[in-house]
């Protein structure tokens, strides 16, 4: 058949196939042609990375934490409560909240790729996508934990969950203790992005 071809004779086959790879070359073409400052770059994705997104989902915890007609919707329906607050979009369609406690810690991964609510965390961290933390966390989670510097009860079981494109994840992390009366602002602060995917518990104060 004339249109029939091998994948070998497609020339796209000649470009560089890792999407990082294109990334650094436009990157290093657009810095030297000053159309961007590569700090500015930094700025952004740090951005991305530790302010915009983490900080969605660290109101959505501390808002858990003290309020109970809060806490009792999200855990009916996180998706309704979370796209309320204004959290949606790409990649935070369809979300549950999970919670730790004393007999449960929650973890979450997605073996087959990097499904992640992005609304709610901002972009995943590099081990997040790795084959090492996708497929270590399920055989021995708690090893996975330990590596993070996480130890847990022996009493308390851990599960971990396994994100799809239909189905993303949001561990609310126990409220530390000595934190009585904190405002919605100083509860957020000791919310780390880790401790929403499970690989952290929250700050103490
Ligand atoms: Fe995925």
């Amino acid at each position: 058949m004339p249109h029939d071809h091998s994948h070998s004779d497609d020339p796209h086959s000649l470009l560089p196939s890792d999407p990082a790879l294109r990334v650094k070359a436009l990157e290093a073409l657009l810095t030297r042609k000053g159309l961007v400052d590569p700090a500015a770059l930094d700025e952004i994705i740090d951005t991305y990375e530790n302010k915009i997104g983490p900080r969605n989902g660290a109101r959505v915890v501390a808002r858990a934490w003290s309020d109970p007609a809060f806490r009792t919707a999200l855990f009916e329906d996180a998706t309704a409560v979370v796209a309320e607050l204004g959290y949606y979009g790409r990649q935070g369609e369809h979300m549950v909240a999970v919670e730790n406690t004393d007999a449960q810690h929650n973890m979450v991964v997605c073996t087959l790729c990097s499904c992640y609510p992005w609304p709610l965390l901002g972009i995943p961290p590099g081990w997040y996508k790795s084959d090492a933390y996708r497929a270590r966390v399920v055989r021995e989670p708690r090893k996975v934990l330990a590596d993070f510097g996480v130890t847990l009860p022996s009493e308390t079981s851990v599960r971990v969950w396994d994100s799809t494109a239909e189905m993303r994840y949001l561990v609310i992390p126990q409220r530390p203790s000595g934190t009585d009366g904190w405002d919605e602002e100083a509860l957020m602060n000791l919310v780390s992005r880790d401790s929403m995917i499970g690989t952290a518990l929250a700050g103490t104060p």
